[in-house]
């Protein structure tokens, strides 16, 4: 992504607001002579922020700029969009993990160990797994039923959200916890929040609105 100057978006701002607009028309308003004006507009053509038409003028691209914008946003780091995870001990109860899930409007619960470090996930179908075997839902631990380390998918906080996207999607899985690995201990995770479909989804709404 190229910086533009701040006459290139001034020029911008000009054919966003009277495009479609000659060169000639843009040097006036910029009190320049359009001999001046030549490099930037050569650069904006190039770059696909403006579009030229012989004999009508500059047309401003919104679909580059949409482009842009949504490149920008999917680069931003998880840590600035994660989410409180829900966590349980591994000693909770199925029943007492489903009241859980309903009570914190959530789909994923996160279990930790005695020291806090992540031990499993369990989701929203893994609950409803084990509530149609014949089980005693208020005696089974949810650590029986929860997806446990190492075969969790995790995301640090300085990744991309585009990299989180692509875990869930790649993984068919609907969250992902961000963690901090503990120092010089394979697999052992500090559980730092959470990132979801729903997290990605919303700020890219919200970012769309404030456009
Ligand atoms: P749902 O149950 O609503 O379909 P998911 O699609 O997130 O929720 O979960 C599908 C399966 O993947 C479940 O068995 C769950 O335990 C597991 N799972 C969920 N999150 C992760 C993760 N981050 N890493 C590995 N497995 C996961």
């Amino acid at each position: 992504m190229i910086k533009l100057s701040k006459r290139q978006d001034e020029i911008l701002e000009i054919v966003k607001q009277n495009g479609p607009i000659t060169g000639k028309d843009i040097a006036e308003k910029l009190s320049l002579t359009r001999a001046a004006l030549r490099p930037d507009l050569a650069i904006l053509t190039m770059s696909g922020n403006l579009e030229a038409r012989p004999r009508v003028g500059y047309y401003f691209n919104e679909s580059y700029e949409s482009k842009q914008q949504a490149k920008k946003f999917i680069l931003q780091k998880v840590k600035d969009y994660k989410a409180l995870p829900v966590v349980v001990e591994k000693s909770t109860s199925v029943y007492d993990a489903i009241v859980q899930l309903f009570l914190e409007d959530v789909g994923t619960l996160y279990i930790v160990d005695s020291k806090g470090h992540l031990a499993g996930v369990v989701s929203r179908k893994d609950l409803l797994r084990a509530s149609l075997g014949n089980h005693n839902l208020h005696e089974l631990p949810v650590s029986v039923i929860m997806t446990r380390m190492p075969n969790i998918m995790t995301i640090n906080p300085e990744e991309t959200l585009l990299e989180a996207a692509k875990k869930m999607i790649h993984n068919h899985i609907d969250s992902l916890p961000v963690v901090k690995e503990v120092d010089g201990q394979k697999n052992t995770y500090l559980l730092l929040g959470r990132i979801t479909k729903t997290t990605i989804t919303r700020a890219y709404l919200e970012m769309m609105e404030n456009k």
